[in-house]
């Protein structure tokens, strides 16, 4: 491939921009993981993302991708047979939460274990309303797990694990959290804890109980990703910096200055309910759709960039469009 100037731009909604701070950090010595310094490190990214998470229950790190983390949810809370409800977001928009509450309701002996919902989906760009979740669950007394999907949502959309009652939070490194791919993550609240007890299937490199038996020094039961753990630390540096209040309304802003463009250019939102608009990505449908990615270490100049690029390039195609979304975006941007 040839020389390509000037900076790297791909704007999907993950893997996202790595900050320099964050590979600064990443590029410092592996040190060795069964040392006395790595127990300091542990213990301030546990800390941390347990922040970020909002819970005061169990963190664990593995070195895998989103897909890993959950696998892990899964294999640690369920044995064979075990039934769990999962839903297909973004196509059914508003009514699936009283869909979940029906199913649960209809489930007199309470063979579903576990309810699995995705909270920023990102091949929509739909946000669920989790909280309307458990209380949906409440409403029907039924004591599944309510695991939820936080990979393109946590640290860019506001997520609260221990307030919203969710069991499991599954995570990973390379979206809000700003870091390359390499890191996926469980949230784990009590009452996961305690089904992991009597769960049986099977499990090795994924099993929480060692990897919580090892975190209590400080360590891990097999080789962390070091210098990806370096990172974390950096990134959770930075949003705390920053603030997450301020993390989400800045994606929050930049997500809606991305709506007003494509309004202008007169295309198609796909998701129809503004209550569920993501903050982390935007999908515009055009018979099939493309996506914005407008999350992580991102700012106004850089979306300016990336609604220039979109609209340079529908002219390009010779896409119909109406001219003009880049410059609604940045009246929004400088006015309000
Ligand atoms: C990116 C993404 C995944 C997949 O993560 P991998 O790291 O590719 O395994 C899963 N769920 C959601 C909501 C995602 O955005």
């Amino acid at each position: 491939m040839s020389y390509q100037s000037g900076k790297h731009f791909l704007q999907i909604p993950g893997p996202t921009n790595v900050p320099d701070r964050v590979f600064r950090a990443m590029s410092k010595p592996t040190i060795d993981h069964r040392g006395p310094e790595f127990v300091n490190l542990t213990r301030e990214i546990l800390n941390g993302l347990k922040q970020i998470i909002r819970t005061s229950g169990t963190v664990v790190i593995y070195p895998s991708s989103g897909t890993g983390a959950w696998e892990a949810s899964l294999v640690n809370t369920l044995s064979p047979g075990d039934k769990i409800l999962m839903f297909e977001t973004g196509f059914f928009a508003t009514q699936w939460k009283s869909v979940i509450e029906s199913k649960l309701i209809e489930d007199k002996k309470q063979t579903i274990k576990a309810v699995a919902i995705v909270h920023n989906e990102t091949s929509t760009g739909t946000t669920s309303r989790v909280a309307d979740v458990r209380k949906a669950m409440d409403r029907a007394q039924h004591p599944a797990l309510l695991m939820v999907d936080t990979i393109s949502s946590l640290a860019s959309i506001d997520y609260r694990q221990d307030e919203w009652g969710i069991d499991v939070t599954i995570g990973c490194s390379q979206k809000g959290l700003m870091l390359p791919p390499g890191l996926g993550l469980n949230g784990i609240s009590e009452k996961a804890l305690a089904s992991s007890k009597s769960a049986r299937l099977p499990k090795s490199y994924w099993d929480w109980e060692p990897m919580i038996h090892s975190n209590k020094s400080g360590f891990f039961p097999y080789t962390p990703a070091t210098n990806l753990l370096y990172g974390l630390s950096e990134s959770i540096h930075m949003l705390m910096e920053e603030g997450l209040d301020n993390v989400f309304a800045r994606h929050k802003r930049l997500g809606e200055a991305t709506r007003l463009a494509i309004r202008a250019w007169e295309l198609e939102l796909l998701c129809q309910n503004p209550e569920e608009y993501s903050s982390s990505l935007t999908a515009v449908l055009m018979g099939k759709v493309f996506r914005i990615g407008h999350l992580g270490d991102f700012n106004e100049l850089m979306l300016v960039g990336t609604l220039g690029g979109i609209e340079m390039g529908l002219a390009m195609a010779k896409i119909p469009f109406s001219k003009g979304g880049l410059m609604a975006a940045l009246d929004y941007l400088a006015y309000s």
